[in-house]
């Protein structure tokens, strides 16, 4: 996984021995199949497959009074899990003290049902850098990857089962979507990074850095996008104060999408400060309808453009990742494009975070050449536009960008 850090090269750390942390407890449910995309093939209708059970996190603090009222409880109690859950980030019932015991079971087994079952975990980076697979109630796996820096902590979570954006450079891509996640699931991967930090799990962080989550990025499993609703709640349940919700600020939440131009424009009227990431990957239509396929819907421009509106709704500089492969999309002349291209929107709106490839399996492509990537950037810069390669985490332990796929597990 990665995060929008430059990569200099003192930064770069030699890359240790991937250890499995945990041993792979042996998955007893079968992922529910997803069929392998065909080439180009896009698919938005996620397979209908058993709700997950319902949680706390996937209710405002009004649904939650009246699933505590439903069960004939007090309204309170619901401000009391609340309290437990995104605040006091409880991880046992018997701390739940403030509950009397009878209704304490209860309330837990109704609103803090388990969601996400550890099947392994993986360090990297001397250990601060940590993914996670989750098996989820009905055997589908997801990954988060957890980046703890000196001044900031970053959780990388997964918005869905599988992908069905079909990136061809991408490992989730060629998975194939196998479901959407429900704001709970995406919100508890948060907590349990959350509990896993304060627990003293993450190596690293300066001298008096606070032990928070304060970033989250949609870069792990799945096209947020894609599942709209699920994740505008599950954004609210992070930025809500607690004990409403974890508190974040939302200008550390960052989104990525392929480039779903409605989806971009409405997320643009939600009134949130998130940072928009788009994966562009090609400035022209013609490279661009290969490796993001979304692109013979919605073309380079108009991708742009609506990147260029969430700037003028929001006021949040956007994001624009490349992934540069080697001899495909790399070459002066596109980054001469790509800066000609941004800038005739304006000045100022928008930096771009070329990412080296990080390879897949049974890919032929490899990330472009040190020189290639220089010359990329310097371009760039050359055309006013802020540039910075992202430092690539996790990389060793298949956690970095494109990299998160269920068959790693
Ligand atoms: N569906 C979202 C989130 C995907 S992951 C999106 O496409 O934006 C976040 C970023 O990693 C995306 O820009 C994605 O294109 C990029 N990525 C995928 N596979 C990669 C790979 N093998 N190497 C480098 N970046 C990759």
């Amino acid at each position: 996984m990665s995060d929008h850090e430059p990569s200099t090269p003192s930064a770069a750390t030699p890359p240790g021995a991937p250890s499995a942390t945990d041993a792979p407890v042996s998955v007893s449910l079968p992922a529910p199949a997803s069929r392998r995309p065909r080439r180009g093939e896009l698919n938005f209708a996620a397979p209908r497959a058993g709700k997950p059970p319902q949680h706390l996190a996937d209710l405002d603090s009004a649904g939650r009074k009246s699933a505590v009222e439903a069960l004939g409880h007090k309204g309170f109690r619901a401000k009391q899990l609340s309290t437990h859950y995104f605040e006091h980030l409880t991880e046992s019932p018997e701390e739940m003290t403030d509950l009397p015991k009878a209704i304490r079971d209860e309330l837990v087994a109704a609103l803090l049902p388990p969601l996400l079952t550890p099947v392994r975990t993986l360090t990297a980076d001397k250990g601060t850098t940590i993914k996670s697979v989750y098996r989820l109630h009905d055997g589908a796996l997801v990954e988060s990857v957890l980046m703890r820096y000196p001044r900031r902590v970053t959780i990388c979570i997964s918005s869905q089962a599988g992908c069905g954006m079909n990136c061809p450079f991408c490992a989730t891509g060629q998975e194939g979507l196998t479901r959407n996640m429900s704001t709970a699931e995406m919100v508890e991967q948060v907590v349990l990074a959350a509990r896993s930090l304060r627990r003293g799990d993450v190596a690293g962080g300066a001298e008096g850095s606070p032990l928070r989550v304060s970033n989250v990025v949609f870069m792990g499993m799945g096209e947020a996008l894609a599942n709209y609703s699920s994740a505008i709640a599950a954004i609210h349940r992070m930025i809500d104060p607690a004990p409403e919700g974890l508190g974040m600020s939302a200008r550390g939440i960052t989104l990525s999408t392929v480039g779903l131009v409605p989806a971009m424009d409405k997320l643009a009227g939600e009134g949130i400060p998130l940072t928009l990431a788009l994966s562009l990957h090609a400035p022209d239509d013609k490279l661009r309808n290969e490796l993001v396929p979304i692109n013979t819907r919605w073309s380079v421009d108009e991708a742009i453009d609506a990147a260029y509106r969430y700037f003028e709704a929001t006021g949040r500089r956007v994001s624009i990742e490349y992934a540069l492969i080697r001899g495909m999309n790399d070459q002066g002349w596109r980054a001469d494009l790509l800066g000609t291209k941004l800038n005739a929107r304006g000045r100022g709106w928008v930096h771009v975070n070329p990412i080296p490839l990080n390879p897949t399996p049974g890919s032929k492509w490899t990330a472009s050449e040190p020189g290639v990537e220089r010359e990329f950037v310097r371009r760039l810069r050359g055309l006013g536009v802020p540039t910075t390669v992202r430092d690539t985490r996790g990389s060793d332990i298949d956690g970095a960008c494109g990299q998160l796929a269920a068959a790693t597990a």
